[in-house]
């Protein structure tokens, strides 16, 4: 076969299946028809393998069965403008040639090697590239010294807990422990603990986001250490920072403070100000706390563009620089392929206590570089060149198109708030939450409402994902069904997808009325 000519007719044969057929508004889902075509296509073991099951169909076979069958079948969230659940992000063009680019090549980002390739100073190139664009930046490049790529805000929420667990810990190590360069990494959390006579490691947030307490089960701490401190009941996204100053009084007990920046059900932040932030950081200091940010996607609210547009969401963010540790998702708002997260923390020495692949000899880097190898600051060993999607993403766009593509982003997701509380049409039918929210200015990318009428509430996340056109995500707002907007992918056009959301949430309710149900 020749190799060439394969891949190139098999990229064009892959463009052709998830080419869009009908403008921005391809399905959001597949049908029924070609879900159970492709389920009923699937191989299943058979009384001859050799004959069926694993008998080996050929590349060109392989490919057809792919692109006719499997790839019908998947969901349009990276097709359609309108796919509007979790929040899942979408791909730009040129992030997908890149990551085309880095299948083709298959480097393993596993050591430094900068004779051998570019590849780890491009990733590097990345990360500081996004440091700037976030803000991260201010006090020069060295501003967050450990900085690394990984699977997904999860891991780099692990990263997170695993580098405060080191650091919160290894600071009450007895002075010997600590000048032998030992921690949590040599002494095992038990062993650590013990000599540093700590009895519990808790973990201080407010509507902290499902994988921080996985991420806390990981690293050895528990999800019960896991413990909410809202600031009230009316907006329990918001981090009592009093509460904070208590739990971090407590005797023998460490603790790491974890900043929603971004709560998934609202898009509402924890903090909301610099000052906030400050304060936080002074307890921190006092009481020897690690301070985690998850910004998985709220941290871009940062990169918007400076104008009063969006100078609430910008003050809301403002202040995150202060922290130990940040999680970053790249699939998410960057608009890159899976899988694809960013950590951040203030110096590589944490990450190394904690990531060190050590006795390895063949696997060490030659002479000194301030470029770590990334299998010295990670998880993984061997691991994909995922930074460059995002380097790509990041030249193409540069500091102006980030902050254009963010900005379309928002102004949709607060034309639809808007729209929830002032449309005549739309305000009798459903209700914006949480509760007293100011549309414009409370709103970043996710919108919250349900509809008043509850039946018609009970079925209206079915109603929408099942017509296709569009999707959103359902969840629970006060112990009842509510239902989510996110706005996500670069393919947003404010206008045209505000005039369909709110005319189809208009006939919803209409079909409702007229007992179309
Ligand atoms: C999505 C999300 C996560 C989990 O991210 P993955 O990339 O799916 O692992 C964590 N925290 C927040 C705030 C999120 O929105």
């Amino acid at each position: 076969m020749d190799v060439d000519a394969f891949l190139t007719a098999s990229y064009a044969r892959i463009r052709a299946s998830a080419a869009v057929p009908t403008g921005r508004a391809a399905p959001t889902l597949p049908s029924a028809t070609d879900l159970s075509v492709a389920r009923s296509l699937l191989p299943g073991p058979t009384a001859d393998e050799e004959e069926t099951y694993l008998r080996g169909m050929g590349a060109r076979a392989t490919l057809a069965h792919l692109t006719d069958t499997v790839a019908p079948a998947l969901e349009g969230h990276n097709r359609s403008g309108r796919y509007f659940g979790f929040v899942t992000g979408s791909t730009l063009p040129v992030a997908e040639a890149a990551d085309n680019l880095v299948s083709a090549f298959d480097n393993s980002l596993q050591v430094h090697l900068p004779d051998q390739s570019i590849s780890t100073e491009v990733e590097d190139a990345a990360l500081r590239l996004l440091l700037r664009v976030l803000g991260l930046a201010n006090d020069g490049e060295t501003g967050f010294r450990g900085r690394t790529f990984t699977t997904g805000a999860t891991a780099s929420n692990v990263l997170g807990l695993a580098c405060g667990r080191e650091a919160v810990v290894s600071a009450r190590l007895p002075r010997d422990a600590r000048e032998r360069g030992e921690g949590v990494g040599e002494l095992g959390i038990l062993g650590a603990c013990a000599a540093a006579g700590i009895r519990e490691i808790q973990v201080l947030t407010s509507m902290g986001h499902s994988s921080l307490s996985k991420a806390a089960s990981v690293v050895g701490l528990g999800r019960h250490a896991v413990k909410e401190l809202p600031h009230n009941e009316a907006e329990p996204w918001r981090l009592d920072i009093h509460a904070v100053e208590r739990e971090l009084q407590r005797k023998d007990i460490a603790s790491i403070i974890a900043v929603s920046a971004g709560e998934v059900n609202t898009g509402r932040f924890a903090t909301s100000s610099a000052e906030d932030l400050r304060q936080l950081r002074k307890l921190a200091d006092k009481y020897g706390a690690w301070i985690h940010v998850d910004g998985a996607f709220g941290i871009f609210a940062r990169a918007l563009p400076a104008t009063d547009e969006f100078a609430s969401l910008r003050e809301s963010a403002a202040g995150l620089e202060l922290a130990d540790s940040i999680t970053v998702d790249g699939h998410k708002l960057l608009n890159v392929p899976y899988d694809t997260g960013i950590f951040f923390t203030r110096e590589s020495l944490t990450l190394h206590a904690v990531f060190q692949n050590p006795n390895a000899v063949y696997l060490s880097a030659p002479g000194s570089s301030s470029i770590p190898s990334p299998l010295n600051i990670g998880l993984e060993n061997s691991r994909r060149f995922r930074a460059l999607p995002v380097y790509a993403v990041l030249l193409s766009e540069g500091r102006a198109g980030i902050a254009d593509m963010l900005a379309r982003m928002v102004r949709l997701a607060r034309g639809v708030a808007t729209a929830i509380v002032s449309d005549s049409g739309l305000k009798d039918e459903y209700e914006l939450l949480p509760v007293g929210n100011r549309s414009s200015e409370d709103t970043h990318i996710v919108v919250l409402f349900r509809a008043r009428d509850e039946g018609l509430n009970a079925a209206l996340v079915q109603k929408i994902q099942g017509s296709g056109e569009w999707y959103v995500s359902g969840t629970k707002w006060d112990c009842k069904p509510a239902c989510r907007i996110a706005v996500s992918s670069w393919r947003v056009n404010v206008d045209e997808d505000l005039e369909f959301v709110t005319k189809s949430l208009a006939k919803i309710a209409k079909d409702w009325r007229d007992g179309l149900r």
